[in-house]
């Protein structure tokens, strides 16, 4: 069933990979001797540098000596980073590459850059996406092991309207963001960094008192939510009143004879355990009906450069930045509440910044004619 959905991807997603197994051979392939015997000579280059004729007291003084930070002066405006490379994935220049050249990549490379299509899709695909950076803050926690640990990048998209309502447009399919997680964090860890504005909705009607923060949100009352991965539903039960959102899904699918389909609790799975499929959109469902794809991107080993405070992550390493939704009145400030059934107003629901929602609805504090108000959006965080 699935394969008739979805089987398209197949041609551009990559074969099942068992994480776990996969990145255990590499390391040790990676790890041997001779690797490790080059690495600690690396690292400790005072041995065998120069032949040993440099004793540690002079390296040192090279070091400093040489060291990047003598490129600075006091009071020096900090380096601006440059947005364009940030965007762009990649940056390759064709004439730098011989014609002569019998390196594969590099002929590979040479017929992607001159082929006019795959130049517009290069250069579109990441534009909207912005990197974030982040402070590296030391914390005595522990630490993940390079060469050992992984890291995996999952893609989370932002929810989005099924074609087959045949009333409205089919929706767009846009990034929320690019999520990076060890390998031995559990699915429950994706889940708490996926953010999503139905968790931040509040349900009850504060048209009386607009206070902003009236009640718990969404993401407070309803914590039900599954991962559907390989056929498999990775529930959250770590709230004991949380229901399984699978169970009406797998009931439908066995009166139809698809299936079978397995469960298991997303708290207990460990993210490299999972065997994948690279550039396959799998989903993630919370709030009853609001469901994001999900997509396995990329997976690799930690590296000494790379930040390996483990409680770091899992962390937003990309976001799609979104343009702010404006006051329905003054078009100048950004959203912060909204009104529906409002019997003074066209537009249902209608969209109010803080002053314009005050001022227009209230006298005194009192309110004018009948509407439900609601704080847009509501985050426990920035309330
Ligand atoms: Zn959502
Ligand atoms: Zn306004």
């Amino acid at each position: 069933m699935m394969d008739a959905v979805y089987g398209v991807y197949n041609k551009t997603s990559s074969e099942k990979v068992n994480l776990k197994e996969y990145f255990d051979q590499y390391s040790k392939l990676v790890n041997c001797k001779e690797l490790h015997d080059l690495r600690t000579k690396a690292l400790n280059p005072s041995g065998n540098f120069l032949q040993g004729q440099l004793p540690d007291e002079d390296f040192k003084f090279l070091a400093e000596y040489c060291s990047v930070d003598n490129l600075t002066v006091p009071g020096e405006v900090p380096k601006c980073m440059d947005p364009r490379t940030m965007r762009r994935k990649e940056i390759y220049e064709t004439e730098d590459i011989p014609d002569d050249v019998g390196l594969q990549t590099l002929v590979e490379l040479k017929k992607r850059l001159n082929s006019k299509q795959s130049n517009t899709i290069n250069s579109i695909k990441y534009r909207s996406e912005t990197y974030v950076q982040h402070d590296v803050a030391k914390s005595a926690g522990p630490l993940a092991k390079p060469g050992q640990d992984t890291l995996i990048y999952i893609r989370v998209y932002n929810p989005f309207m099924h074609r087959n309502t045949g009333v409205d447009k089919p929706q767009k399919i846009s990034l929320n963001c690019v999520i990076v997680m060890l390998g031995f964090q559990t699915l429950d860890k994706l889940r708490d960094k996926i953010s999503c504005i139905s968790d931040l909705s509040v349900s009850t009607d504060v048209s009386k008192h607009p206070i902003r923060k009236a009640g718990p949100s969404a993401k407070e009352l309803y914590k039900s939510g599954f991962f559907y991965i390989e056929d498999t539903f990775y529930n959250d039960f770590r709230d004991p009143t949380n229901e399984d959102y699978s169970k009406v899904i797998r009931d439908w699918a066995e009166t139809r004879n698809l299936g079978p389909f397995k469960t298991a609790s997303m708290a207990d799975v460990r993210v490299d355990s999972l065997s994948v499929r690279f550039g396959f959109p799998w989903v993630y469902q919370h709030q009853a009906s609001c469901e994001h794809l999900i997509v396995f991107s990329d997976a690799r080993l930690i590296n000494f450069d790379d930040n390996l405070d483990v409680s770091s992550y899992p962390r937003i390493h990309r976001i799609r930045p979104r343009p702010s939704r404006y006051c329905m009145m003054c078009g100048v400030h950004a959203v912060r509440w909204i009104t529906t059934n409002n019997d003074r107003l066209p537009h249902n629901p209608c969209f109010f910044c803080d002053t314009c929602f005050k001022s227009y609805n209230y006298v005194k504090g009192k309110k004018l004619g009948n509407f439900k108000a609601y704080p847009y959006p509501f985050d426990p965080d920035f309330p």
